[in-house]
C-alpha cells in the first residue's frame, strides 16, 4: 500500500507539533513505524490520505461506539449548528444529557459536565478530598486516569508503595499523596488501608482496566473495593471514561452491580466531540461550586455541539437489543481471532469484556500490570504491521483495547479474522 502522503504530512507535522501529534500514542512509536494521517471515516471504515481503506478498531480511542459519521449524530450536530456553537450559559440540552446520565448510571444522582476525561478524574478527586477532609488517594498500577500531575504516578519499588512521578515535570510532592497498588489485589489494598486508612480520601479504579490492554476485575475485586472503602470512610470512584455506556447502558457499575460514590465519564457521552463528566451521590455533588465550596469551572463545559452528539449517541444506545448486538459482534471477533491463533499454533492470552478486547502476546494469563508486561511487544508490533497492511487498523500499542462498534458488519469482522489468521501465521 502507498503511504507517501502520510509520510510527507508527518514530516510537516513534526515541524510544528511535538512528535508531529497532539497525543503521544498516535505517533505509532510503540510499533516502530510512522503514523497514518486519516482523511475521513464512514461507519466502521477509515481512509488515510493516500486513499487506503481500513476497518477501524480504535474508534477514536473509544468514543465511536456507533462508528464514524452516524447519521443521527450528524443530524443532531447540523441542528445544533443552526442554534450556535457555544454560549457559556445554561441550555436545555445540558439538562437532557445530565438527565440521561443520571437515569442510566445507578451511582449517579447529579452530574457536572466538563471537557475531557482528565478533567473529570481531576475534579472528582478534588471533590473526594474536600468531602472527606483527607489528602491521600489510592490508584492501581496500570490504570490510567488522564494526565493530571497527581495521577501520572507509577508504582515505586515494592508491591504496595507510595508512587513516584512517571513524567519529568511532576513534582515529587504531587506524588506524595498518591498510593499505587497492584490491580486485582485486595490483600495489598487491605494492608494499605490498615496503615493509612484514615488518611485516604478515595480509591479510584477502572472497573475493567483498559489502559494496560484489557484486564477484567477478578471475582470479588470490585465488591472488595466497595467494602474496604466503606469501612474506612473513603470514597470509591469508578473511572468509567472507557466503560461508561460501553459495557452496558449503565456502565460497569450496572454490569457488576456495584454502587460507587463518584463516577467519571468521557468518550461515548460526547459522541466523538470533546467531553467529560463526573457525578455521584447528591450529598457529595452538592459540595461542588456554586452549590458548595469546591471550585471547578470550564469555559466550554456543557458545549452544545458535544452535548448534542452525546445525546444522539445515548438515544441510539438506549434502544432495545443494542448491547446484545454489540456483544454478538464482539464474541464473533473474539472467537475468530482466538481460533486463528490456535490454528497458527500460538498460545496467546486473550481478554474480553463486552466490546473491549485485547490479544496479549504472552502465554501468561493477564490479571494485572506485571502480567501484562510479560507480553512480547515486538511480536505485537509485527502483528500490528501485518494487520495494517491487510487493511485492519488496530491501536498501535500492545497495551490498548480493541474496540468493537455497532457499525462493524459481520463481513468486516470475518475479514478481520482472515487477516489475523495470516498475521499469526507470519509471525509464528
Ligand atoms: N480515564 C480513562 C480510563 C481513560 O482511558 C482516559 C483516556 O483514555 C482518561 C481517563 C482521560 O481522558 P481524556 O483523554 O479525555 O483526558
Amino acid at each position: 500500500m502507498p503511504y507517501e502522503k502520510s509520510r510527507e504530512l508527518f514530516i510537516q507535522a513534526r515541524q510544528y507539533m511535538p512528535g508531529g501529534v497532539n497525543s503521544p500514542v498516535r505517533a505509532f512509536k510503540a510499533v516502530g513505524r510512522d503514523p497514518l494521517f486519516i482523511a475521513r471515516g464512514e461507519g466502521a471504515l477509515i481512509f488515510d490520505e493516500d486513499g487506503n481503506e481500513y476497518i477501524d478498531y480504535v474508534g477514536s480511542w473509544g468514543p465511536l461506539i456507533l462508528g464514524h459519521r452516524h447519521p443521527e449524530i450528524i443530524a443532531a450536530l447540523r441542528t445544533c449548528l443552526e442554534i450556535g456553537t457555544s454560549f457559556g450559559a445554561p441550555t436545555r440540552l445540558e439538562i437532557e444529557l445530565a438527565r440521561a446520565i443520571v437515569e442510566a448510571l445507578p451511582g449517579v444522582e447529579m452530574v457536572r459536565l466538563v471537557n475531557s476525561g482528565t478533567e473529570a478524574t481531576m475534579s472528582a478527586l478534588r471533590l473526594a478530598r474536600a468531602y472527606t477532609g483527607r489528602n491521600k488517594i489510592v490508584k492501581f498500577e496500570g490504570c490510567y486516569h488522564g494526565h493530571a500531575d497527581f495521577l501520572l504516578i507509577k508504582a515505586g519499588s515494592g508491591a504496595t508503595t507510595l508512587g513516584v512521578p512517571s513524567s519529568p515535570g511532576v513534582p515529587p510532592n504531587a506524588a506524595a499523596d498518591t498510593i499505587v497498588v497492584p490491580y486485582n489485589n485486595l490483600n495489598a489494598l487491605e494492608s494499605i488501608f490498615t496503615r493509612h486508612g484514615h488518611e485516604i480520601a478515595a480509591v479510584i479504579v477502572e472497573p475493567v482496566a483498559g489502559n494496560m490492554g484489557v484486564v477484567p476485575p477478578v471475582k470479588g475485586f470490585l465488591e472488595g473495593l466497595r467494602e474496604i472503602t466503606q469501612h474506612y470512610g473513603a470514597l470509591l470512584i469508578f473511572d468509567e471514561v472507557i466503560t461508561g455506556f460501553r459495557l452496558s447502558y449503565g456502565g460497569a457499575q450496572e454490569l457488576y452491580k456495584i454502587d460507587p460514590d463518584l463516577t467519571c465519564l468521557g468518550k461515548i457521552i460526547g459522541g466523538g466531540l470533546p467531553v467529560g463528566a463526573y457525578g455521584g451521590k447528591k450529598h457529595i455533588m452538592e459540595k461542588v461550586a456554586p452549590e458548595g465550596p469546591v471550585y471547578q469551572a470550564g469555559t466550554l463545559s456543557g458545549n452544545p455541539l458535544a452535548v448534542s452528539a452525546g445525546l444522539a449517541t445515548l438515544k441510539v444506545l438506549k434502544r432495545p437489543g443494542t448491547y446484545e448486538e454489540l456483544e454478538r459482534k464482539s464474541a464473533l471477533l473474539y472467537q475468530g481471532m482466538a481460533e486463528a491463533a490456535r490454528e497458527a499454533g500460538l498460545t496467546l492470552s486473550f481478554n474480553r469484556v463486552g466490546s473491549m478486547l485485547c490479544i496479549f502476546f504472552t502465554e501468561t494469563p493477564v490479571v494485572d500490570y506485571t502480567t501484562a508486561c510479560t507480553a512480547d511487544t515486538r511480536r505485537f508490533a509485527a502483528f500490528f504491521q501485518s494487520m495494517l497492511e491487510q487493511g485492519i487498523y488496530l491501536a498501535p500499542s500492545q497495551f490498548e483495547a480493541v474496540f468493537v462498534s455497532l457499525a462493524h458488519t459481520d463481513e468486516q469482522i470475518q475479514k478481520t479474522v482472515e487477516a489475523a489468521r495470516k498475521a499469526f501465521a507470519a509471525i509464528k
